[in-house]
């Protein structure tokens, strides 16, 4: 039996998702299908909500609804800490963490030059002339980026470019993750914990 169209154009939607494969996608057409019509009715309005109200925010580059963003219109936060992160999603892992109160700025992925995604295509320029018109309240520019060969080569070129503005710039320390046993951690791991040991 041939898959009915209306199944079919959804998987091939759900199919677009990162991380599903065709297979899936089409269990989830099938799941959808199955469950009571609000259901997908809901599916295609948050959908359409999202299309229409999501935009990126002019200071920071995070999505949001309403620009500027809830933490950059926030007098509470402290302007002179800036932390750049490469995706909109990273503020939240750095909320939940709630360790930081300074605001954000999202670089729209990192340099990788096997995809082709070059400096230019990240929102340098934004940051530069953000730090720039604001010399006297950076007071430190803090690096969440991943800790693998993408991120290292993103920050260099960032501390490269920052270097003219003096702005102090450090990157989040690597090290054992909570959870991990030192037993089966790699050399990187360990070497990097190692290095940016704190005082017990
Ligand atoms: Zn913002």
């Amino acid at each position: 039996m041939r898959i009915p169209r209306s199944i079919d154009e959804l998987a091939k939607m759900f199919d677009r998702l990162p991380g599903v494969g065709p297979r899936a996608a089409l269990r989830y057409a099938y799941w959808l299908a199955a469950q009571p019509k609000p259901l997908a009715h809901r599916f295609a309005e948050a959908a359409k909500h999202l299309a229409e109200q999501v935009k990126t925010c002019d200071i920071c580059g995070a999505w949001t609804d309403e620009s500027p963003c809830s933490i950059c219109s926030d007098p509470g936060r402290d302007a002179g800490l800036l932390c750049i992160v490469a995706n909109s999603q990273d503020i939240r892992v750095m909320e939940d963490a709630a360790i930081f109160r300074g605001k954000y700025h999202v670089l729209g992925g990192l340099i990788d030059p096997v995809e082709g995604k070059t400096a230019e295509r990240l929102s340098v320029q934004r940051l530069l002339s953000r730090i720039k018109s604001n010399p006297a309240e950076i007071k430190e520019v803090v690096l969440a980026l991943d800790p693998d060969v993408l991120g290292d080569t993103t920050a260099l070129y960032l501390s490269r470019q920052l270097s003219e503005s003096n702005v102090p710039v450090s990157r989040l320390a690597r090290g054992i993750p909570t959870g991990a046993q030192i037993e089966y951690a790699d050399e990187a791991t360990i070497t990097d914990a190692y290095i940016n040991r704190r005082k017990n």
